[in-house]
């Protein structure tokens, strides 16, 4: 069966990057280097809309790691929806079906297709299997959830439009902030997040699970605050944490570990206090 092309989406995806490509050579050969502050919040806005999405969407709404008190879970919602990494029920969903069915024709990005399938060609086309809306019945409960979903792209475009123009005025350089804090750091958000289905099922270690292609990758956890310990993640899904022992960088956990001590977060699941399975697509518990 051939398998639609998803025209905006691939348009978008495609085209933001050539985008930056000619903006970044321009920018440099007109004007040398932007202002230093920028590399600065090019750092910080990366970390804070990627703990959107390793906090909220992927430990929260896809694995129920933890609860959450509403005003964070709306700040958390704020931060991953400037990552423009789709919606949260678009990305749960993709996310569910690939933890039931990884490594087969059902995952969504199957590293058995190749590389740079998982990490970039899945998204543009249609799946071959869509997760059903019943893997998302309980996150279509959620106002919060459903309106960010209903309204997705004029918000995260708006917000990044914003980002941009207010950086722009503020250091008179509309073009570099448009560059740098929109466009380079959707980029180094996007390939980090990607990397976590091509780079972290290819490149790495296995010391937890050796049946599926997960792997755990050091250098994939810097960038993704933790979720480079992938092999772990896929073997116990439920634990609030990707990465255990001590020495393994996973701010995302300090962060909800964190949040539970002021009362903000709690429940937090660890193995092996918690039966972690996973379990068919009928049920919504992963
Ligand atoms: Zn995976
Ligand atoms: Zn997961």
């Amino acid at each position: 069966m051939k398998r639609k092309i998803k025209w905006s989406t691939s348009i978008f995806l495609i085209g933001y990057q050539i985008a930056l490509i000619g903006l970044l050579i321009s920018y440099f050969l007109l004007k040398g280097l932007p202002h230093w502050h920028f590399l600065i919040y090019i750092i910080v806005f990366h970390y804070l809309t990627m703990l959107g999405v390793t906090a909220l969407y992927h430990r929260f709404y896809t694995h129920k790691s933890f609860t959450l008190n509403k005003v964070v879970e709306l700040f958390l919602l704020f931060l991953s929806t400037l990552a423009l990494q789709s919606s949260v029920l678009k990305w749960v969903g993709d996310h569910k079906m690939h933890h039931f069915y990884t490594d087969t024709d059902k995952d969504p990005y199957n590293i058995k297709e190749g590389f740079w399938y998982a990490h970039f060609f899945w998204m543009l086309r249609k799946l071959k299997h869509e997760a059903p809306e019943t893997l998302t019945t309980d996150l279509r409960k959620n106002k919060l959830v459903v309106i960010q979903d209903k309204y997705y792209y004029p918000i995260s475009f708006t917000l990044n439009i914003v980002v941009g123009l207010f950086f722009g005025l503020l250091y008179n350089d509309v073009l570099g902030a448009f560059t740098f804090l929109v466009l380079l750091r959707l980029f180094i958000g996007h390939h980090s997040t990607w990397g976590i289905n091509s780079v972290a099922h290819y490149f790495g270690s296995k010391p937890n699970s050796k049946n599926e292609s997960a792997v755990n990758n050091f250098w994939l956890a810097i960038v993704t605050l933790g979720e480079g310990y992938h092999n772990y993640h896929h073997t116990f899904p439920a634990d609030y944490r990707n990465g255990t022992r001590w020495f393994h960088f996973d701010p995302t956990k300090w962060f909800i570990w964190i949040l539970s001590k002021v009362k903000l977060a709690g429940k937090l699941k660890k193995f092996p206090n918690v039966e972690m399975k996973i379990v068919e697509p009928s049920s919504t518990k992963v």
